[in-house]
C-alpha cells in the first residue's frame, strides 16, 4: 500500500448532485413593464420526488453501508506495479447505497414534472432584463441543491406607444383646423386619458411633452416623461359646402399665413428661375 495512486479524488458527492439552472423566455405587455406584474408561469422539469423527498429511496427503506467498498468510497485495484484507487463504482463515492431505491423515480430522487413558479416583475424592467429566481430551477438528484430558474423578459410592442429608455413616444393626429386655431386635445397615457393645450398655428411635427407621464425607472431614479408628436390631419375628403368655405378661405390667405412656406421660396429663389 506504499504507492497508491489517487486517480479519482475529490469526487466523493457526485451522487448528490446541484440541479441545472434552467432559463425561460417571457413576453409582458408594456404596461406590465411599467408598473410591475405579480406572474405565476408553469414549466415542465425535474422536480423533487414527492414519494420519497428527494432522497431516492423507497420510503421505509435504510441506507446501508456499501458492500462493494465497505464504506471508503474508494476501492483499490491492481496494475501491474501499482495499486490504484478508484471510486466505488456501486456507490460513486459515497460509501453507502440506498437498500431499495424508490420505485416511483428509480431512486434519482426527482422527476420531470410541471411545476408553477410565482413571479415579481419590478416596474421600468426592460427588454431583455433577467430575472433570477432563486432555487427554482431543476432539482438536484437525491436531495442535491437546486438550480435557479433565469427569467428572460421580452416586452410586446405597443399599438400606440414605443419606449426609449424611461420615455415614451406617441403620434397623435389632430384635425388641421384644431391645429390652425388651437384648443385642446385628448392624448392616451399609460394611465388612460391625458390633456394638451395647443396654441394656435401648431405645425405637423410639434412635439409635446407631458412630464412623469413615462415609465417609473427600474432602479429608483424617477420617472420617464411622455412625447406626444402631433401630427395635423388634412381632411380627405370635402363636401360642396366645405369645399366653398375652405376656397372662401383660401382667397383671404396672404404669405403672413405662411411664413415657413414664404421663408422657404426666399431661401429657394435660385433654384426656381
Ligand atoms: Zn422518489
Ligand atoms: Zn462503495
Amino acid at each position: 500500500m506504499d504507492s497508491v495512486a489517487e486517480f479519482f479524488g475529490g469526487d466523493q458527492a457526485e451522487d448528490r448532485r446541484r440541479g441545472s439552472d434552467l432559463r425561460y423566455d417571457m413576453q409582458i405587455k408594456l404596461e406590465e413593464a411599467a408598473f410591475g406584474a405579480g406572474k405565476e408561469i408553469e414549466i415542465a422539469k425535474l422536480d423533487t420526488c414527492e414519494k420519497c423527498r428527494g432522497s431516492g429511496a423507497e420510503p421505509g427503506s435504510r441506507t446501508i453501508t456499501c458492500s462493494t467498498c465497505g464504506g471508503r468510497g474508494q476501492v483499490i485495484s491492481s496494475r501491474g506495479f501499482f495499486h490504484v484507487s478508484q471510486t466505488c463504482p456501486r456507490c460513486r463515492g459515497a460509501g453507502e447505497v440506498i437498500e431499495k431505491p424508490c420505485q416511483k423515480c428509480h431512486g434519482e430522487g426527482r422527476l420531470e414534472k410541471l411545476s408553477r413558479v410565482k413571479l415579481k416583475i419590478p416596474a421600468g424592467i426592460r427588454e431583455g432584463s433577467r430575472l433570477r429566481s432563486l432555487g427554482n430551477g431543476e432539482a438536484g438528484t437525491r436531495g442535491g441543491p437546486p438550480g435557479d430558474l433565469y427569467v428572460v423578459i421580452h416586452v410586446r410592442e405597443h399599438k400606440i406607444f414605443q419606449r426609449e429608455g424611461d420615455d415614451l413616444y406617441c403620434d397623435v393626429p389632430i384635425p388641421f383646423s384644431v391645429a390652425a386655431l388651437g384648443g385642446d386635445i385628448d392624448v392616451p397615457t399609460l394611465e388612460g386619458k391625458g390633456h394638451l393645450k395647443v396654441s394656435t398655428g401648431t405645425q405637423s411635427g410639434q412635439m409635446f411633452k407631458l412630464r412623469g407621464k413615462g415609465i417609473t425607472n427600474v432602479n429608483g431614479r424617477g420617472r420617464g416623461d411622455l412625447f406626444a408628436r402631433l401630427i395635423v390631419e388634412v381632411p380627405s375628403r370635402l363636401n360642396a359646402q366645405q369645399r366653398r368655405k375652405l376656397e372662401e378661405f383660401a382667397a383671404l390667405c396672404g404669405d403672413e399665413n405662411t411664413p415657413l412656406r414664404k421663408s422657404f421660396f426666399e431661401r429657394a429663389k435660385e433654384f426656381f428661375t
